[in-house]
Order: structure tokens, then sequence, then C-alpha cells
């Protein structure tokens, strides 16, 4: 990559990593003072924005800069994923220190256009500046068959909750990383879930498109912290039974005493699965998996508006939000 020597040839480096994109949805590609996007006919466009900081998001000394990259994408298009929606373009905002125009970008940028191409999700455009900290906001643009999309307030009491995967993995990989895992080299499966989500955007769509989930959205705080937003959202309460939590499953027993799996499924972030409601009449058209994802009812939707715990020796508890919040003090 050549140096940069101004925000002009920080641009052109930027565009010429992605190619100049053009198509019928998106006929300018790059380069104007803005995008042009067509939505398909018969399509709503879906727009969502997610900051991803360093010191808040990510940790300079312990993520990889082709993980910032893969991830402010991927977690951005999670959101496309849970209103059963397509992932089309994005806006990139970029300030970065000097530091790290040169071998830092780089691989940011390749971490960036592997996960555009897996996602189908072309570069439209974006905003690039100076700054202490390294700040990456993306915006991305999609799109879903009108009415189609699936929204968090449509759970009825008597709908059963689904989640996507297993929870905690991502958390699990978090703590192998600051006890000092390299990033590099392991292929291990939580590790990947923290550095290189994958938004499950076909489980998403093919809810939508059959009309199975009555209410979606995906976990990234946390299902102690997510499920009671569809629950407020939908004006309903849930029933979450602990036995069926699909918890991580590590290697050893060992392991498995040493962590709280079920604490790790209630209450770790960023697994970027999806949580969604289905009438019990239409139970039986759910698989076990979809495309290799596990799928799994955790639970009900019940008329008073608790979120409650079911154990395993049948007590009920009130389950409170402890996910990712960066407000919490
Ligand atoms: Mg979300």
């Amino acid at each position: 990559m050549a140096a940069i020597r101004n925000e002009d040839s920080l641009i052109r480096s930027i565009e010429l990593r992605f190619g100049a994109k053009r198509g019928r949805q998106l006929p300018l590609g790059v380069g104007d003072d803005a995008a042009l996007f067509s939505p398909s006919r018969g399509h709503q466009t879906i727009l969502t924005c997610d900051w991803f900081l360093e010191g808040t998001h990510f940790l300079p000394d312990l993520h990889p800069p082709d993980s910032v990259g893969w991830k402010c994408l991927a977690r951005a298009t999670s959101d496309i994923a849970a209103m059963g929606g397509t992932p089309k373009c994005f806006l990139l905002s970029l300030a970065l220190p000097d530091t790290h125009t040169g071998k830092w970008l780089n691989e940011f940028l390749g971490g960036l256009r592997r996960a555009a191409r897996r996602l189908g999700c072309d570069l439209a455009g974006g905003d690039t500046t100076k700054q202490k900290d390294t700040q990456i906001s993306v915006t991305v643009i999609g799109e879903v068959r009108t009415g189609q999309s699936v929204l968090r307030s449509g759970a009825r009491p008597g709908d059963l909750f689904y989640v996507s995967g297993r929870l905690g993995e991502a958390e699990l990989g978090l703590r192998m990383l600051r006890r000092g895992r390299k990033p590099t080299r392991s292929r291990d499966p939580f590790l990947r879930k923290h550095l290189y989500p994958e938004p499950r955007l076909a489980l998403g769509r093919w809810l939508a498109e059959n009309k199975l989930a009555t209410a979606m959205m995906d976990l990234s705080d946390g299902l102690s912290s997510d499920l009671p937003r569809v629950c407020s959202a939908s004006r309903a309460g849930a029933l979450v039974e602990v036995e069926n939590l699909p918890l991580a499953t590590v290697r050893s027993a060992r392991d498995g005493k040493k962590i709280d799996l079920q604490q790790l499924a209630l209450h770790g972030g960023e697994d970027y699965e999806l949580l969604f409601t289905v009438p019990r009449g239409k139970a039986g058209r759910i698989p076990r998996s979809f495309r290799g994802v596990r799928l799994t009812r955790i639970g009900e939707v019940t008329p008073t508006r608790s979120v409650r715990l079911l154990d395993r020796s049948g007590r009920e508890a009130e389950l409170s939000p402890a996910g990712w919040d960066p407000f919490h003090n």
C-alpha cells in the first residue's frame, strides 16, 4: 500500500482496496460527494449505524487490526439480519492517529474487505479524519421486502422464544484473549466468535420470508439485557428455562467446572446470535439446526410483564439485566 501523505491519498488507498464497485443499486460507487442508492422494487430500505471505538469496543493491544475491520462491519450488519433483511452497502467513518495509517490501516482494510465480500455488502462511501484514538462508525444500508421485516414488538403471550447458536462463546473468546492467548495462530472457535463474528443473515431472512418469527432481535449485549428489550417492545414478559439454554461446550470437564457457563450464556455479550419468537402452532416448522447453526427453544412469552428464570429445581426468579452496558457505573 502506498504511503499516506494526505487525506486524499488515504481515501484513494481505501477505494483501491474495495475497487470501483458500480451496479444498478449503487450506480456511482465511491468517489462523488455522496452515494446514490436504489432499493429493489417492492422493498423497504433498512438503515443502521454502529460505533466501534478504541478503548470501548476494542483494545489496541488485544485486538488485531484485521479483526477490528471484520467486526466493525459484521456487528453493524447483524442488525440487518435481526430485521430479516439483506445488507446492500455501507458507509465508513474512520478517525485515525498518524501511527495507524500504515500497517495497521492495511490490515484493518483487509479484514473489512473480507467481511464486505462475505456479507455481500459494498463500500458506498464515507469520511476520514485524524484523531488521537481510533474511532470507527459504520452505517449499513440493507433492504427487506415491504411488510416482511420482523420487529421487536410482535411477540404475543404463548409464543415460544428461540435462540440460534450457543450463548456465551464470544465472552469465552474474550477471556482467552485477556489471558494472553495469541489471536493470530489459534483456530479456536471461541476466539473466532469473538474476533470474527458471523451475523445470522440467512436465518433472519428465512424466518422473515416464511413468516415464522413474530419478533426478532440480535444478541449483542447478552441475553439478560437483550431479551427484556423484546419483552418491553412487545408489552409482554418471558419465562426462560435455564435447563434449555444452549451453553458453550468446553473441551474438558475441568474447564466446565472452572467457568460458570450458565452465567456466560445469560450475561455474555457479542454473540450476535438471533433471538426470536414463534407462535406455538408454527413451532413444528423450526428445525433443530439451520445451515449448521443450532436453533433452541429457551422459553415462552408470558402476559405478565416480568422476565423470569425457571431453574432446574422448578423455582422461578426475576432475571435482571447484567449484560454489556456502556453507561453502567
Ligand atoms: Mg441489534
